[in-house]
Formats: structure tokens, C-alpha cells, sequence
């Protein structure tokens, strides 16, 4: 076998491997991305519960401080009605007054933090809603990816082993350049030779399209030695209906 068909035997293998795992890829992909959602809605819920916190208590603050200017206001009233003078009156009068707007003050800043608690209540129990979605869905991830993997694992072991056993017969030198280009371009590291016109000796590249001088085709046909894509660098090879196809019929 020469070295060119050496090598794809093993691109072929690692075509199926690539195939396989990239199914469990995706399931990672999706997991990855369920996990990130998670992690932002919890995020949220977090801040939206301190806040929560935060207006809870200074909303009962400024209750408190309400009731406390009206405790005040009582007294004052108290002293009103047993006022001696005008004077007396008129004074305790206007110190009440003065009471009552800090008291609807602190009454005004307890009801507009109480609004805003609601606000945030809704906004929590939707977000509270979205999570445990997010954790339904999270889960679904976790369990596909691991049916993935289990469903991949005999297949994928085989294949290994199959690989382990083809690159034994290729040479060191072709199966770095092989490697080095499986790294780059995945399946397009290899690609077949395609017949553009045969009497004209027009050749392209499967995988770029562009076209080859015939040198390329006579070096796969004569001695199967690695022969490169002059445009896009891909490892070039002949598949068996146009090896048949350049092949003159006395020949065969
Ligand atoms: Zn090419």
C-alpha cells in the first residue's frame, strides 16, 4: 500500500471518531450554556434579595421613626388642651405642625419603599420562576450528555483501536504533515483529486475546488506518494472510481 493510502485509511477512522464525538461536542455545547443561564438568574435572584433586605428594613425605619413623631404629636396635644395662656398654646401649636410634616415625611418614605418591595417581589417571583426552569433544563443537559457519552463509548474505543493499528504502517514524516493539518482543517485535511475534464487533463481539489496541475494526479497515480493541494495544502488522494477512471482499460 502506498504511503497516500496509508494515510487514508487512517483519515477515514478519524473522520468516524470526529463524527462520533461530535454529537457529545454539542451535548457539552448545550450543558455549558444551561449551566451559564443558571448562573446568571441566581446571580439576579441574589441581588434582588439584598435589596429586598435593604427596603425591608428601612421601610420598618422610617415606620418607626413615624410612630415615634406621633408619640410626640400625642403629648403635645395633651399639653394643648391644658395650655394656660395663648401664648402657650399657639407655640405648642406650631411645634405640632412642624411634627405632623416630619411624621407624613416618614409615613411618605415608608409607603414608597413598600411599593418598591412589591415591585421587586413580582420581578423575584418571576425570576424565582425562570430559574427552576433553568434547573429542569439543566438537568435534561446533564442526562444527554451523559447518554451521549455512554452511547459513543464502545464505538469510539473500537475506532481507537483501529487507529492505533493503521498508523503503525505510516511513516513518521507523513503522519505529522497529516497531523499538523488534521489540527487546522478537521476533515478537510485530506481531499480527493476530482476529475474537471479528463481529456484535457483538468484536475481540482475537493476540498478548495481549485484546480491542480497534472503532476499531482500522475504522482497519486504512478507512485501513491504524499502529494500536497498546490492552493489549499490539503494531503490530495485518489478515490477507487477515479483511479479506475484514469487508469487506461489495457491496464486494468
Ligand atoms: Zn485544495
Amino acid at each position: 500500500m502506498t504511503v497516500t493510502g496509508k494515510l487514508v485509511r487512517v483519515y477515514q477512522v478519524d473522520k468516524q471518531i470526529r463524527g462520533l464525538k461530535s454529537r457529545l461536542r454539542a451535548a457539552e455545547r448545550f450543558l455549558g450554556e444551561q449551566s451559564r443561564l443558571l448562573g446568571e438568574l441566581e446571580a439576579k435572584k441574589v441581588a434582588i434579595e439584598g435589596q429586598l433586605r435593604q427596603l425591608t428594613a428601612s421601610a420598618s425605619n422610617e415606620e418607626g421613626e413615624a410612630s415615634r413623631v406621633n408619640e410626640r404629636v400625642e403629648e403635645l396635644r395633651e399639653r394643648m388642651n391644658n395650655a394656660r395662656t395663648n401664648k402657650e398654646y399657639k407655640a405648642l401649636l406650631t411645634e405640632v405642625n412642624t411634627l405632623k410634616e416630619e411624621r407624613a415625611k416618614h409615613e411618605d418614605g415608608a409607603i414608597e419603599r413598600l411599593e418598591k418591595i412589591e415591585t421587586l417581589r413580582t420581578q423575584l417571583a418571576e425570576i424565582e420562576a425562570q430559574h427552576a426552569e433553568r434547573v429542569r433544563m439543566t438537568e435534561v443537559a446533564a442526562s444527554e450528555r451523559k447518554e451521549r457519552e455512554a452511547e459513543i463509548k464502545d464505538r469510539l474505543k473500537a475506532l481507537e483501536g483501529e487507529r492505533d493499528q493503521v498508523i503503525e504502517d505510516v511513516p513518521g514524516s507523513a503522519l505529522q504533515a497529516y497531523d499538523e493539518l488534521v489540527e487546522q482543517r478537521e476533515d478537510e485535511a485530506m481531499a480527493p483529486i476530482e476529475i474537471a475534464d479528463r481529456k484535457r487533463h483538468e484536475f481540482t481539489c475537493g476540498s478548495c475546488m481549485m484546480s491542480l496541475p497534472v503532476e499531482s494526479m500522475s504522482a497519486l497515480l504512478s507512485h501513491g506518494s504524499l502529494t500536497k493541494c498546490v492552493s489549499c495544502g490539503c494531503i490530495l488522494y485518489l478515490e477507487e472510481n477515479t483511479r479506475e477512471a484514469m487508469t487506461p482499460a489495457a491496464k486494468k
